[in-house]
């Protein structure tokens, strides 16, 4: 069998036309623009292209964009003020504070100072319990991109086995919530778990969210599994290349052998993130404004 490559980047880009449409509604209907605030402090490289690409989509999708850069050395409590301020400001509706902040900086402290209202990334304890709950509110946008991926391949998903490996707040226990709100029967694999290959092989949908290099082999796979693949690790370069080569947790090869459907690393869940932030800043922006709820 060779898996069908579940094309993260198409679904994506079609994702984000559909919130640019929602976008131009929303301004019509509020006479505003919905808008997404973007806090990055310090110099860190790839939070840098990483906020940039975010205001770039933001603005590609209709909607403002603020960014606030803060110097490395960030007081704690100039850092919490820009929160107070965005929390209060009405032209935002979403805000996110790049992770991870610069030594010396509590980063608990920073998400739990964000309006949950306005919890885009859906990090805060309160959107937590209400994704546990079952109460209206804001997923994460990583975990909810896997979801609307597998849905988008599967259809309905009640009744499947799904294992999440990983139980991160950021992405393996949001994407356990999602899936069991989907009514799968959800198992949560980690680094203690036993015998790993035996639990995966019962899954129909796999999510791996680890951090480890092409853990997830094909022969851990039950043939015809949904295999959706987080991770982003970087190989050492091998000879004659600069940089080593991007890969996700799942060895992609063996694994599309086995698998009936698979995201690719990169090109499956990466380019999902920032198109579930843009949904979910309008998602923000139509409750603040009071007006109904919409699918996008
Ligand atoms: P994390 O916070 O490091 O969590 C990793 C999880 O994997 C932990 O729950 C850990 O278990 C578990 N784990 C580690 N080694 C394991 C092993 N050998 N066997 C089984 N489980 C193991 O990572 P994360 O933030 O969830 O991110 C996971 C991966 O997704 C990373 O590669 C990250 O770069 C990627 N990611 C991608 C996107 C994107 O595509 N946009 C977004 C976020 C993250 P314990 O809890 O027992 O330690």
């Amino acid at each position: 069998m060779t898996a069908q490559v579940i094309d993260g980047r198409a679904f994506a880009a079609g994702l984000r036309a559909r919130v640019a449409e929602a976008a131009a509604a929303f301004e019509r209907e509020a006479g505003r623009k919905a808008g997404l605030a973007v806090v990055l402090v310090g110099e860190d490289p790839a939070s840098q292209v990483y906020v940039r690409s975010k205001g770039k989509a933001t603005l590609e999708a209709g909607m403002a964009s603020f960014e606030h850069r803060l110097p490395t050395d960030t007081a704690q409590f100039d850092l919490l003020a820009l929160v107070a301020r965005l929390n209060a400001d009405p032209a935002v509706d979403g805000i996110l504070v790049q992770l991870p902040l610069p030594a010396g900086l509590d980063e608990k402290a920073v998400i739990e100072a964000l309006d949950p209202d306005k919890d885009v990334d859906g990090l805060t304890p309160l959107s937590a319990g209400r994704l546990a709950s079952g109460l209206p509110g804001l997923a994460p946008c990583t975990p909810l991109g896997c979801v609307m991926l597998i849905k988008d391949h599967l259809g309905d998903l009640s009744g499947k086995d799904a294992v999440v490996l990983g139980r991160s707040i950021l992405v393996g226990k949001p994407v356990a919530q999602l899936l069991l709100a989907e009514n799968c029967t959800v198992t949560i694999a980690h680094s203690r778990t036993r015998d790993l290959a035996e639990v995966v092989r019962r899954a129909d949908i796999v999510v791996a969210a680890v951090g480890r290099a092409e853990i997830v082999r094909g022969d851990w796979l039950k043939p015809g599994a949904c295999v959706i693949d987080v991770g982003i690790n970087r190989l050492p370069p091998a000879d004659g290349e600069a940089k080593g080569r991007l890969v996700g947790d799942v060895d992609y090869a063996s694994a599309s052998e086995v698998a009936g459907a698979i995201t690719p690393v990169p090109g499956g869940v990466g380019p999902m993130t920032i198109a579930c932030l843009l949904r979910n800043t309008l998602v923000a922006a139509r409750r603040r404004e009071g007006l109904g709820e919409i699918e996008i």
